[in-house]
C-alpha cells in the first residue's frame, strides 16, 4: 500500500469531523448547519465525498490496523507451530478455512514461507 495510514489519519483529524451529507452537489456537516465542506462535480460525486467522511476514514484505518495486527499475530503463531514433515500437505485450503495451518502449502497460503 502506497498510502501512509498515519498521513491518512492526520488528514482525517484535520478536517471537520463527520458525519457529512450530500445536499445536491454540496457536501456539508450534518451537525454543523449549512456550512459547505466540499462540492462534488455532480450529486454522485458529492454523495461519494460525503460517504467517506473523516469518521468513516478513521474507522476504516482502525479496522485495517487491527486486521494487520491479527495477521501478524497469526503469522507468528504459525511460524512457532510444530511443522509436519516436509512434502506432506493436507487436503484443506486456508482460504476456505479447512487448511491445517501446519503443512508447507498452508503456510505458503498464509505468507509464512518465503
Ligand atoms: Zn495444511
Amino acid at each position: 500500500m502506497k498510502a501512509s495510514l498515519e498521513a491518512i489519519k492526520a488528514a482525517a483529524l484535520a478536517v471537520t469531523p463527520g458525519p457529512w451529507e450530500a445536499y445536491g452537489t454540496i457536501v456539508r456537516d450534518i451537525d454543523g448547519g449549512e456550512d459547505q465542506l466540499a462540492e462534488g462535480r455532480d450529486a454522485t460525486h458529492a454523495r461519494y465525498i460525503a460517504a467517506v467522511d473523516p469518521e468513516i476514514v478513521l474507522e476504516l484505518v482502525a479496522r485495517l490496523e487491527r486486521a494487520e495486527r491479527e495477521r501478524d499475530s497469526f503469522k507468528r503463531a504459525l511460524l512457532d507451530a510444530p511443522q509436519i514433515p516436509e512434502g506432506t500437505v493436507c487436503k484443506g485450503a486456508m482460504l476456505l478455512g479447512s487448511g491445517c495451518g501446519r503443512c508447507r502449502r498452508c503456510r505458503e497460503e498464509m505468507g509464512a514461507v518465503a
